[in-house]
């Protein structure tokens, strides 16, 4: 019933499984039978050794083992070269619309606690990690952002949407696609990225709380699903160090950890950030939480400029707590040594504005990066300073952004203070 892998066995993705079409199935190779069995989410195209029929984009792919045990089951991608996204192991399970509903209880138990009347936004789906591959549903108040990185959710997205209105009931619910699979999602599904699922489309960002502060997302066009809800823990600390202390935003975009150390009492704050359209969200965000008194009061400076040069530049600027939080060095594989070369540096550019007893908190949001690597990376930068200093914490991903196979790991961050 199997035969072996080859290009004339793949259709393109239009093609319609045949009503009664026996169950796709797939026999792969050893090592990433071996990987399967450690929990490993993904399949890639070269290790499908055998199918039994031709897959189509979005259909479930049972995996049999070399005995023919059922490994697992997951979602078919003929687009990617992660050709399966597994879903569930063990015993086999029956994938109906109880078993969806069961999955997304259990991604909502794992947040319990973390939203109440003075945070309003979280992640509630993270993907692989919380066994919706590729899948992201994000929370914002009262509106709820889905964003899909891969096709094989494509032909679901109904079926899904209909889970979560139930389920959650949302004013509205806004579809994100990443860049990869927005034309297949145009051409082959008649969707496009920022178009509604449930309600009508904003007309203004959506404003939601965290941590009693309030922010805009724009839901429809912003970053990621329109704010880094990812650093939120990092903000809480960031608030806990500002006291009294003259903070730099570096890489600012929204100026959320901006807004924190202004209410965590410091003496001033600066927004740093390439792009005017971020500084005009951060001032935007200032204004929403103008009856915080401390908020208010704090001075408010924004540098529209790109880090690296603004930093070589001004060197007489001196601040006591720096907040570097750039945007991914390396999307890929390939660019991880100049990535490294790249934090190391900005690194040191931003330590050499630190007034003594500054703290320098440094984040890296590249999953080819690996923490360790990162860290070395920013204390190597601190022992070619001539000043003594002390690694305080290092983080990793919140509650609500949980990573459980190394590809998902991405987030991490480094605390440090110099004398
Ligand atoms: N710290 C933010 C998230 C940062 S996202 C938060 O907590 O919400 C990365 C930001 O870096 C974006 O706003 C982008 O405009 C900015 N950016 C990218 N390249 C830059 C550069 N070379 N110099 C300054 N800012 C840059």
């Amino acid at each position: 019933m199997f035969h072996r892998c080859g290009t004339e066995n793949r259709l393109s993705n239009q093609t319609k499984t045949a009503p009664g079409a026996p169950r796709l199935r797939l026999r792969i190779t050893a090592v990433a039978e071996k990987m399967l069995r450690g929990g490993h989410p993904w399949v890639f195209a070269d290790s499908v050794r055998e199918l039994n029929r031709n897959g189509k984009t979005g259909e479930l792919a049972a995996i049999y083992d070399r005995k023919d045990k059922f490994l697992a089951i997951g979602l078919y991608d003929d687009e990617s070269p992660i050709r399966v996204r597994v879903l569930h192991t063990g015993r086999p399970e029956k994938i109906d619309p109880g078993w969806w509903s069961a999955r997304l209880q259990l991604a909502l138990d794992r947040r319990s606690g973390l939203l109440d009347e003075s945070t309003t936004g979280c992640r509630l789906i993270n993907g692989e990690s919380d066994g919706w591959p590729g899948l992201v549903l994000d929370q914002y108040d009262t509106t709820l952002v889905l964003k899909i990185y891969t096709a094989a959710w494509l032909p679901r997205l109904e079926e899904i949407a209909e889970l979560i209105h139930t389920r959650l009931a949302p004013g509205k619910l806004v579809l994100r696609l990443s860049r990869n699979i927005q034309e297949i999602a145009a051409k082959g599904f008649n969707r496009a990225d920022g178009m509604m699922l449930r309600g009508s489309a904003p007309n203004d960002p959506v404003i939601f709380m965290e941590t009693g502060l309030r922010f805009e997302a724009d839901v429809l066009r912003g970053q990621k699903t329109g704010f880094f809800l990812d650093q939120r823990e990092n903000r809480r600390k960031v608030e806990s160090l500002a006291n009294g202390r003259r903070v730099l935003n570096a890489f600012s975009f929204s100026g959320g950890f901006s807004l924190y150390a202004a209410r965590g009492g410091a003496k001033s704050v600066t927004d740093l950030d390439i792009s005017a359209h971020a500084l005009a969200s951060s001032r935007c965000n200032l204004a929403l939480n103008g009856p915080d008194r401390r908020v208010a009061h704090c001075p408010h400076e924004y540098v529209q400029a790109d880090a690296f040069e603004w930093l070589a530049g001004n060197r007489d600027r001196q601040f006591d707590l720096i907040v570097l939080d750039p945007p991914s060095f390396a999307r890929r594989e390939a660019e991880r040594t100049t990535a490294m070369r790249a934090y190391e540096k900005l690194a040191r550019l931003g330590m050499q504005h630190l007034a003594s007893d500054g703290v320098l908190v440094a984040c890296s949001c590249s999953a080819h990066v690996t923490a360790e690597e990162f860290f070395d990376a920013v204390t190597r930068s601190a022992e070619k300073l001539d000043r003594k200093f002390v690694r305080l914490e290092t983080t990793g991903h919140g509650p609500d952004h949980p990573a459980t196979f190394k590809e998902a790991e991405y987030l991490k961050a480094i605390y440090i203070r110099f004398n």
